[in-house]
């Protein structure tokens, strides 16, 4: 049953032994603030060379998109490094852009037969996205995922805040 596909976790995201975890990088793959830092510190060297190998190829990783790389000293075998959309006012496609970055991580965790994956709440830090509308699209975009894909079997919300946990566990009935 899908409710069961999707759990919800206060938590720091570089602490859990998934499958993979999903970054909220920037375009530059090079690390930064928020979850982005968090992972890239806990992950070491490993994860930087090959998110700067990526970078050789494709120049930069717009918004939206999502590459993978190995999870180097985490407990998570691959980090899934996608890039959400800086909130502008709503009007410059973020919702499709934020959509994109579920989507798009979602299929290549499907392409990697990845069966469990941890998301964090994309786009709701330095990006500004409003939590409530970010939630939304995070959790009707994995619904309709997991609705027409049988991998991943499990989808984790880890929420660092709780403002964003409260406002997932509202949303998931939970
Ligand atoms: P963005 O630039 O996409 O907004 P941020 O890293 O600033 O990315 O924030 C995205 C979300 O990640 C925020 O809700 C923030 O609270 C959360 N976050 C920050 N550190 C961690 C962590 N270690 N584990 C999980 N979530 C985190």
């Amino acid at each position: 049953m899908l409710k069961n596909r999707i759990e919800l976790v206060q938590g720091d995201i570089t602490k859990f032994g998934v499958d993979a975890i999903v970054n909220a990088a920037n375009s530059s793959l090079m690390g930064g603030g928020g979850v982005d830092g968090a992972i890239h510190r806990a992950a070491g060297p490993k994860l930087h060379e090959e998110c700067m190998e990526i970078i050789k190829k494709i120049g930069r990783c717009p918004a939206g998109e999502a590459v993978i790389t190995c999870g180097g000293k985490l407990p998570a075998k691959y980090v899934i490094h996608t890039v959400g959309p800086v909130w502008h006012g709503g009007h410059k496609n973020e919702p499709e852009l934020l959509e994109n970055t579920y989507k798009n991580s979602l299929e290549l965790a499907k392409e990697h037969k990845l069966q469990s994956v941890a998301f964090p709440n994309i786009s709701t830090g330095i990006y500004s996205y409003p939590k409530g509308e970010a939630a939304e699209v995070a959790v009707s975009t994995a619904k309709n995922f997991l609705g027409q894909n049988e991998i991943p079997e499990k989808v984790i919300f880890v929420c660092y805040d709780l403002e964003n946990y409260s406002i997932y566990k509202r949303l998931l009935n939970l």
